[in-house]
């Protein structure tokens, strides 16, 4: 009965946003409008004891924010980062007049490119075209995947982790707008705005207007509009900043850069900083957005996209460093008999071996979270896949969460890995389990792939060769044996009465293959979906209702960055807390699309907030 406890616990945590959904990685803390949608939230039900019911479908709203939110807080509110820079104090005496204000933000943003100049995080950008549909609006109609590591010093660099796609890089990049547009449709260009201005942030170069006061989420803020001085020069920041008002350092920046290169053309972003080691704001995430749906526009451009940057905390990666901390300890002999291994068992170590070659190798070039609290969801269904089908594994199965947007999963050795990305559009735990079902199948079948990471010369690549040095594709006649063996393992499982719900995020899926290629496109793992049709799992496809946008508490899946959040110093993976937002229109559900940051933002070493958000939006009464 134990199992079924820790299922209920881990399906409250899953389901709680599979009717109610958000905007983005949290509430909108400083927009009083969110408060006008809010009333009309639509009841919904109160957490029942039953939560298996609560998981269902999607249909009875199983938001359930006064369910007891178990221990996935790993806010700002923690150990001391390690490798963080010492906390600088300002040399100048508290500001006592906004020109002294002033002067404090520019002293610690400089003292923020200084801190953060040696480091070289990772940086991923997911972007969708945008086409107007309607009666959805605009609508992704393609889209476009980068993922590298930025050189934080003054020679701004990234190098680029999908080396596979030099050769289309360029053609990529142009995404098939006009030439016009070529510069500045970088992934680098996603990513400028980490600083305002990373040579000239001064009095000499820029106005500065304080406006008012104004809290993002926890942290009260001075907002001021910055604006470039006459003839200052090209591609210098427009907009607005908000500084906390403790210490005085940037946590928001928002605007473009001016004036426009000839024949180019800088986009719009919202830059969000969170406050990860002490005395430090560091760069978090940035949305961009361009495009005007409005009657007689003729302007083509119309795109919007999430950048994410996080292993601030990881090393360099320089040759030297490379061999240094390779894994070079053989399979330690822990039994305190002098029995030599039998042949199984040798086969076993030597595979166990390669499971943590790979999984430390992932981890330590920035794409795996390390292990945490969303492991234990994770590993709560699939134990329940298990206990249900009598599967015991010589050894433990463990699960982990590659940091990335793009749907993919795959399993190494014992190691089942779901990516970020994945888990935030499944729309409830039963797709989740559908999935994990497909990994935990193969490792049932005795499909191991890994094993030849078991020989240590190839774990020695550098970070940027990840995608070419490791893979765990199966050949399609395992991904069938597979298949069929997970449809087995649910339809003895608690989830069998709940496969509608996998049938109808497989539609969704199945509808938006074409649209959505870079998000489909699996860098380590087998595709869900390949050539415009579905891969994974198409038996399931037929269950369920037929997809439905009118209806409004059909939920086939949900958008980018609902669930998982990464911790941009330590990389670990968090569970999303968000109140539920009441869907109001078919344009409200967003399957699979990216929407714009709303980090709610609080001090390190502040007390994490409990699970009930303050926001506009959540103060409403939304449960009874
Ligand atoms: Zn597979």
């Amino acid at each position: 009965m134990r199992t079924w406890k820790w299922m209920f616990t881990a399906a409250l945590l899953v389901s709680v946003s599979a009717f109610a959904q958000q905007p983005a990685e949290s509430q909108p803390s400083a927009q009083p409008d969110a408060a006008a949608t809010a009333p009309a939230t639509s009841s919904p039900a109160p957490a029942t004891a039953d939560a298996a019911t609560a998981t269902t479908d999607s249909s009875s709203p199983a938001s359930s924010p006064a369910a007891p939110a178990p221990e996935v807080q790993a806010g700002p509110a923690q150990a001391q980062p390690s490798s963080a820079p010492a906390p600088v104090p300002s040399t100048m005496p508290q500001p006592t007049t906004m020109d002294q204000v002033v002067d404090r933000f520019i002293e610690r943003e400089h003292g923020l490119m200084k801190a953060l100049g040696n480091r070289t995080p990772v940086v991923e950008t997911y972007l969708q075209d945008l086409s107007a549909d309607p009666q959805l609006g605009p609508v992704p109609s393609g889209d476009h995947y980068f993922l590298g590591r930025m050189d934080m010093g003054v020679s701004v660099d990234r190098k680029d982790y999908l080396k596979d796609d030099d050769k289309g890089m360029e053609t990529r990049l142009m995404g098939g707008f006009h030439k016009l547009f070529k510069v500045q449709y970088q992934p680098m260009g996603f990513s400028w705005m980490v600083y305002a201005d990373r040579a000239d942030f001064d009095r000499s170069h820029y106005e500065f207007h304080y406006i008012r006061r104004e809290f993002l989420g926890d942290v009260r803020c001075l907002v001021f509009d910055v604006t470039p001085k006459k003839n200052s020069g090209r591609g210098r920041f427009l907009g607005r900043i908000w500084v906390e008002d403790q210490e005085y350092n940037i946590v928001r920046l928002n605007g473009t850069y001016v004036p426009a290169p000839r024949n180019s053309y800088f986009f719009h972003m919202d830059s969000w900083r969170l406050n990860l080691i002490p005395g430090y704001w560091v760069p978090a995430y940035i949305y961009s957005e361009e495009g005007d749906f409005s009657a007689g526009v003729k302007n083509k451009l119309a795109f919007k996209a999430q950048t994410r940057i996080w292993g601030y905390d990881l090393k360099k990666g320089d040759k030297d460093d490379e061999l240094t901390q390779i894994r070079v300890d053989s399979v330690k002999d822990e039994t305190t008999t002098t029995q030599d291994a039998s042949p199984l068992q040798a086969e076993r170590e030597w595979q166990q071996q390669a499971e943590d070659n790979v999984i430390e190798r992932l981890t330590r070039a920035g794409l795996l979270a390390p292990e945490g609290d969303v492991d234990h969801i994770l590993q709560t269904v699939v134990n329940n896949l298990e206990v249900t089908n009598n599967i015991d594994l010589p050894r433990p199965v463990r699960t982990r969460v590659l940091l990335t947007a793009p749907l993919e999963t795959f399993s190494v050795g014992n190691t089942i890995v779901i990516s970020r990305g994945l888990i935030d559009v499944l729309p409830d735990e039963a797709s989740l389990a559908a999935v994990l079902a497909h990994e935990l199948a193969h490792i049932v079948l005795g499909h191991n792939l890994g094993s030849k990471y078991a020989f240590n010369d190839r774990m020695l690549f550098s970070d940027d060769a990840t995608y070419s040095n490791l893979g765990f594709k199966h050949i399609p006649e395992e991904e069938a044996a597979a298949d069929k063996k997970a449809i087995e393992l649910l339809s003895n499982s608690p989830y069998a009465q709940k496969l509608d719900n996998v049938g109808l995020f497989l539609k969704s899926l199945q509808a938006h293959t074409t649209q959505l290629n870079a998000l489909l496109t699996t860098h380590l793992g087998n595709p869900l979906a390949q050539n415009g049709s579905l891969t994974r799992l198409t038996a399931l496809e037929t269950k369920g209702p037929a997809l439905d946008n009118t209806k409004l508490d059909q939920v086939a899946a949900l958008p980018l960055g609902g669930r998982i959040k990464i911790n941009p110093w330590s990389d670990t993976a968090e569970m999303v807390k968000t109140a539920p937002v009441a869907i109001t229109s078919a344009r409200d559900k967003m399957p699979f699309e990216v929407t714009p940051f709303y980090p709610r933002l609080a001090r390190y070493g502040a007390a994490t907030p409990s699970a009930a958000p303050t926001t506009a939006a959540a103060s409403a009464p939304t449960g009874n």
